[in-house]
């Protein structure tokens, strides 16, 4: 059973920050900043592209409800919401999960760095993945 599941099942001991029938959030135990946060599905999805719409949306709702939270008492001065689909995208616990980051603009330690890539012919883009 994966890390998360065990978790849902509180067969591992997490520091839970909400919790409904369906969506549980908790602390990440390996914080990439203060008050970094996972919030996941109770049902067991290998990521964000297999989960189910329901659930999706009810995750972010309650990811919006957190974010919210977090601003105003921890306070932050930012957050990111990121989630890692695969492997090669950093995905390291296969139950889909979005990650909370919180940014503190006099200690931060966190880097998300976007760096251009060279020409990229747009037009070919769009006939892949345009609907
Ligand atoms: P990702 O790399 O996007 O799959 O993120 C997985 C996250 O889960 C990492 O940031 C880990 O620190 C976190 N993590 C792994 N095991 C636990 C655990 N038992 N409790 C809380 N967070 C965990
Ligand atoms: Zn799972």
């Amino acid at each position: 059973m994966c890390i998360f599941c065990s978790i849902v099942n509180k067969e591992i001991p997490n520091y839970t920050i909400y919790e409904d029938e369906s969506v549980l959030a908790f602390l990440d135990v390996n914080p990439t900043a203060k008050g970094h946060t996972l919030v996941i599905p109770k049902t067991h999805y290998d990521s964000f592209i297999e989960c189910d719409s329901k659930d999706l949306h009810h995750v972010m709702v309650v990811a919006q409800k957190i974010a919210k939270k977090m601003e105003s008492e921890l306070p932050c001065d930012g957050i990111n919401v990121l989630t890692n689909i695969r492997q090669a995208a950093g995905q390291s616990v296969n139950h889909f999960h979005i990650h909370l980051i919180p940014r503190y603009k006099d200690q931060d330690v966190v880097q998300i760095e976007f760096k251009p890539i060279d020409a990229v012919d747009f037009n070919e883009i769009i006939k892949k993945i345009g609907f």
